[in-house]
């Protein structure tokens, strides 16, 4: 499975494309400044040999063209102006949406059937204001039986909340990440649903290295998943046992864990 972070290192496509002056594509992740790129083109980019890795920023044209690549396998989409074509790429099994402010349903992306890891992400700049991104729901999501790895960063639904992601039980690793508006008990439901699945979200509290150690005691800080609103979202486990402990009480009533 492609990794999401993956070491291959990057070459920058530029048309016309010589493919006899290519790297071996299988070694690398092809990137497309995508915002000119017309429907022939991105024909000529389906028909690379062994192109399995593309990253495409700012595409403005339908993707269907890319439907006929038979070793594609990880898409990445950087600020695209919309999805079309999507859905009709099922060799991917890994694909990637980053900066997305003017695609507001996922429905696309819930037609790659073969999708084994999923990353949807705001850029770092929205995390400091809080900042996030609404799409209608995540509903679409759950038509991924196969889907291994989800990233989930910044994306706000307008309904359903988590719930459709509680649907995805061959999840092993899942994050959500910077959504101040889901609460304890979307997590701890979501956490019931998909027992195989490890991330943070899915437990109360976490190692939070990057707070630097307790002034106090100097031992490691943790971070509460969904902290009670308007209260400090890391803490010190010795020092602040009690605050800790009634987290994890609310946090195992939510899960519905008797004691
Ligand atoms: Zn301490």
């Amino acid at each position: 499975m492609a990794s999401l972070q993956p070491s291959r290192k990057r070459v920058v496509l530029r048309f016309p494309i010589d493919p006899t002056r290519l790297p071996a594509l299988a070694d690398h992740r092809a990137f497309v400044d995508a915002r000119q790129l017309t429907n022939l083109e991105l024909g000529e980019l389906a028909a690379l040999p062994d192109l399995e890795f593309l990253e495409l920023s700012g595409t403005e044209t339908d993707l269907s063209p890319l439907a006929s690549s038979p070793t594609l396998r990880h898409l990445s989409l950087d600020n695209p102006a919309h999805l079309d074509g999507l859905g009709r790429l099922k060799q991917l099994t890994s694909f990637g949406l980053y900066y997305l402010p003017r695609i507001h349903a996922l429905d696309q992306v819930g037609e790659l059937h073969n999708l084994q890891s999923l990353a949807i992400s705001t850029p770092p700049s929205y995390d400091a204001s809080r900042k996030c991104h609404r799409v209608q729901s995540f509903a679409p999501l759950a038509r991924l039986p196969h889907l291994r790895q989800l990233v989930m960063r910044g994306i706000l639904p307008d309904t359903d909340r988590l719930r459709p992601l509680e649907a995805l039980v061959s999840l092993q690793t899942i994050e959500v990440t910077h959504v101040f508006a889901f609460t304890m008990e979307d997590y701890a439901s979501l956490a019931r649903a998909v027992p195989n699945a490890s991330g943070h979200c899915l437990v109360p509290f976490f190692e939070a290295a990057w707070t630097g150690l307790c002034s106090r005691c100097g031992g490691a800080r943790v971070a509460l998943t969904a902290p009670a609103p308007r209260t400090s979202r890391t803490l010190c486990p010795r020092c602040q046992r009690k605050r800790l402990d009634a987290h994890v009480e609310r946090w195992n009533i939510a899960l519905g864990v008797t004691r």
